[in-house]
């Protein structure tokens, strides 16, 4: 035989080998990865109360205890990066953080780049206007400024209802802008708008403007660790622990 007949029969042997032993739980396994570490690295942007904030420095939240109380399951330590939002899905896809935990709506684009978990969640984007504001529905936006956050959908329903734009990295800059008169209106999630709207004394219109089902993102082919979240989130819906964490911040849990 000859030597380059030899070397192909050789690099076949080996590709052989090498996906044999991805497949056995190499590092595709996801699960077993996060496991063998002892760590979940979830990545969240703390400016969405009630679902992550901060407090004295550290995140908090629903969203979080949620999380916490998934990877006790799954026998890891949840460690939190602090991240912008629309630095979430890139560093999930380059493999920088194993989970999104910050209110991401399931949403047909997105899944191109992620996978979600079970929906854990129902909101709706709202309309929060300055008290004696004259807008009092959608349509009054047309013509006003929007203060929205960037890469969330609010974003893009403002977009594509054709509005004029403020789009602020951070939320608090997003209620920020409207509180000093720079924005007419600023479009976030349900909670979120009633929660700042409370302590902003701020107006949520009751119009919804889209719904959004909440899961938590991973890394394109993560399905062992998919699968350990889902079952662990099935475990906590079932007995009652999603109910009580939502109790607890006075939100009405839809999951
Ligand atoms: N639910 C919205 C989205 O996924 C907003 C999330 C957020 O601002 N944290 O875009």
């Amino acid at each position: 035989m000859k030597t380059i007949q030899k070397l192909l029969i050789l690099a076949a042997a080996l590709t052989v080998l090498l996906t044999a032993l991805t497949a056995c739980g190499g590092a595709s396994d996801s699960l077993k990865a996060v496991q063998e570490k002892g760590v979940l690295v979830g990545a969240t942007s703390p400016d969405f109360p009630p679902f992550e904030y901060l407090e004295n420095g550290e995140p908090v939240g629903m969203e979080i205890e949620l999380m916490q109380a998934i990877a006790e399951k799954l026998g890891v330590t949840l460690k939190i990066e602090q991240v912008d939002f629309d630095s979430i899905i890139p560093g999930i896809q380059s493999g920088k953080y194993e989970v999104g935990m910050a209110g991401i709506t399931v949403d047909e684009k997105r899944k191109k780049n992620v996978d979600f978990s079970d929906v854990f969640f129902t909101a709706a984007q709202k309309i929060v206007v300055q008290p004696g504001s004259t807008i009092a529905s959608k349509d009054d936006l047309t013509g006003k400024t929007i203060a929205v956050q960037t890469g969330t959908t609010a974003e893009s329903v403002c977009m594509d209802g054709g509005y004029e734009l403020l789009s602020f990295t951070s939320n608090n800059d997003a209620v920020a802008a409207l509180t000093s008169g720079k924005a007419d209106a600023w479009v976030v999630d349900s909670e979120v708008a009633a929660t700042l709207a409370e302590q902003q004394g701020l107006v949520v219109l009751d119009e919804a403007m889209t719904e959004e089902p909440y899961a938590f993102a991973f890394k394109k082919g993560s399905d062992t660790l998919v699968q350990a979240v889902n079952q662990a989130l099935a475990e906590l819906k079932a007995d009652g622990t999603v109910q009580k964490i939502f109790e607890k911040y006075d939100v009405a849990y839809n999951g």
